[in-house]
């Protein structure tokens, strides 16, 4: 089980998003929509990890 880079909470379903200023982290998608929203991220990141 991962933990989200932001909110630490655990969940299955994690995105790898691309910060503009702080790098890449594994994020909910909760935290990613947010991100996301916020025009933080990378343009070109997004695709969900499959955790492998
Ligand atoms: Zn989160």
């Amino acid at each position: 089980m991962e933990r989200c880079a932001l909110c630490g909470s655990e969940s299955e379903t994690l995105l790898w998003a691309v910060h503009k200023e702080k790098g890449g982290m594994w994020v909910c998608v909760n935290c990613w929509k947010k991100l996301y929203e916020k025009n933080e991220l990378v343009s070109g990141s997004g695709e969900s990890g499959c955790g492998c």
